[in-house]
């Protein structure tokens, strides 16, 4: 659908059409990623279908606010920020997430979504970077994960996998090499904080050699593990 297209259809729909359930929108640094020590816009949206035991945004899966996409990009806009991401939650769980991406690439951000990869993203705007998760066994979640989805991922695009020990890190070996994985987009892989050592990971991606980039999440370095940041 074209910018114009898509306006005309925003106008016609009722305002419930446009809105969007909002946690927070915050400026913050990227802490992850491609785009990790950019100065950032983060929209925040609220619920999740999945429940992760390592979970670091427990506080989004309920509550949060009503909030109609103009007023969204508004507020974005005041931040005076080049890279938006959108997160959550799940972000895709709410369907209108697919028009609040277009709209911020429409309006000229670098814009990322991170996703579980639970959800299809086969209609997520192709300029959208895609972060997205493969659930490893510890998180409660890998029968979540929706393989098709691989196919819908470009080399601007990232599968993260949040690893919480060695029989985590031996299933993402697996599928990094069954699926070939570092061959489609950037592979990360990163430390559940607290239950993993980020050195230990970092000597088994050495000795295995893999095509992977390790991360940490800079903004809990920056701010530990609060709400916002
Ligand atoms: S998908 Fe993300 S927001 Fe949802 S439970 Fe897992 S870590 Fe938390």
């Amino acid at each position: 659908m074209t910018a114009i297209v898509r306006e005309a259809a925003e106008a016609a729909a009722p305002a419930s059409a446009t809105r969007l359930r909002i946690t927070e929108i915050f400026h913050s640094i990227q802490g992850e990623a491609d785009a990790v020590g950019w100065p950032t816009v983060f929209v925040r949206l609220t619920g999740c279908p999945l429940r992760c035991t390592w979970c670091d945004t427990e506080y989004a899966f309920h509550g949060g606010q009503w909030r109609d996409l103009d007023t969204i990009l508004a507020e974005v806009a005041g931040y005076g920020a080049r890279h938006v991401c959108v997160t959550g939650g799940e972000p895709l769980a709410q369907k209108r997430c697919l028009a609040l991406l277009a709209r911020l690439c429409d309006a000229g951000y670098e814009v990322a979504l991170e996703t579980s990869g639970a959800l299809d993203v086969s209609g997520v705007d192709r300029r959208v970077r895609k972060v997205m998760d493969l659930k490893a066994p510890g998180s409660g979640e890998a029968a979540r994960n929706l393989w098709s989805n691989l196919e819908h991922l470009t080399p601007r695009d990232q599968v993260k996998c949040v690893l919480a020990d060695r029989a985590d890190y031996d299933w993402a070996v697996a599928r990094l090499r069954e699926h070939r994985l570092a061959e489609r987009c950037t592979v990360l892989f990163s430390p559940v904080h607290g239950a993993l050592a980020p050195r230990e990971l970092a000597e088994w991606i050495l000795a295995d050699r893999l095509p992977v980039r390790f991360q940490l999440q800079l903004h809990k370095a920056l701010w530990g593990d609060v709400p916002g940041r």
